[in-house]
């Protein structure tokens, strides 16, 4: 029998390269764009639908055209938990009058105004968990009559796990792909692809992406599939002023791609679940999945396309 490793992304490398961009600020992006395509830096942009309009679907399609989309829910909600659970307040919302640690009454029933000191805004909602998912469900209605029926697949948490086991759960049967949190994992998963698709995070955020990437190419090839992703909004390098090291990533790490493969989150995720599905029996490994995989018979590269077999005899 011969010996066969199915370990590789496409162009025979085991490390892809990722990135999940919150909150769709078309401004922000666009200059974040400008960096990452000509290096052919691949990711994927979570968006919200209440965010200001600002172009056309064409528009947006156009602007967004080779990256994922994927949901970040209507209006960027907070959610109630065991451990944000506020007092509904009696009475109507007056900002010169309102209590700080209570939420207030919208015109939109289960979507409540809550004040956030780290922002001093009284800008900030939280929604049941039944309008939560109203919330979600509006999300991808709209992201999908712009961007295609069928392609809002993922889902990410504004502002990161709202720590409700419930409210997860009803995401997981709404059957998102995966679900991502906020927090660097670094390289404390091993540069491993996400263990637990829904509570996935990122490995590096706009100061410690040179770091964390240093890590990455140096990490020792194990023999299995490798992931990095860096996040998590594209103000951030505009706030901090240093879109220089998102410039000197690409630099380092763009354009390389037989070291690395450039895709979006769900494409990777694909990915592995199609290598994971490949079947080797009667002599032939099948290839049952929608993706072309790149593997080694015997050290020599062979590309197996989508819904083929290949004989091993
Ligand atoms: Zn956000």
């Amino acid at each position: 029998m011969k010996m066969t490793d199915f370990h590789f992304y496409p162009g025979w490398t085991r490390k892809a390269i990722t990135f999940t961009i919150d909150d769709g600020n078309i401004a922000m992006d666009e200059k974040f764009l400008s960096i990452v395509k000509p290096a052919g830096v691949i990711g994927t942009f979570n968006l919200c639908t209440s965010l200001k309009k600002t172009m056309t679907a064409e528009d947006y399609r156009t602007f967004y055209r080779g990256y994922e989309i994927a949901n970040h829910c209507h209006r960027h909600p907070h959610a109630f938990s065991t451990y944000r659970n506020p007092a509904i307040a009696e009475e109507a919302f007056d900002e010169a009058t309102a209590d700080q640690t209570k939420a207030y009454r919208t015109d939109d029933e289960g979507f409540y105004r809550i004040y956030s000191p780290r922002a001093n805004s009284w800008n900030y909602y939280i929604a049941t968990e039944d309008k939560y998912m109203d919330y979600v469900a509006l999300c991808n209605g709209i992201l999908e009559d712009v961007f295609g029926a069928g392609t809002v697949k993922d889902f990410v948490w504004p502002f990161g796990d709202q720590q409700n086991p419930a409210l997860t759960q009803r995401l997981i049967d709404y059957g998102f792909r995966s679900i991502r949190i906020t927090g660097d994992v670094s390289d404390s998963t091993g540069f491993a692809l996400p263990a637990d698709r829904t509570r996935w995070s990122y490995n590096a955020h706009h100061k410690t992406l040179l770091e964390n990437a240093a890590k990455y190419e140096a990490y020792p090839d194990d023999g299995e599939l490798k992931f990095f992703a860096f996040g998590v909004h594209s103000i951030d390098f505009e706030r901090d002023g240093n879109w220089d090291n998102l410039k000197e990533f690409c630099r380092l790490y763009g354009n390389r791609p037989k070291d690395y493969w450039y895709a979006s989150v769900g494409d990777i995720l694909d990915y592995e679940d199609a290598v994971k599905a490949l079947r080797v029996e009667n002599g032939k490994i099948t290839n049952d999945s929608n993706v072309d995989l790149y593997v080694k018979i015997d050290g020599e590269k062979l590309v197996l396309p989508a819904r083929t077999s290949y004989s091993l005899l």
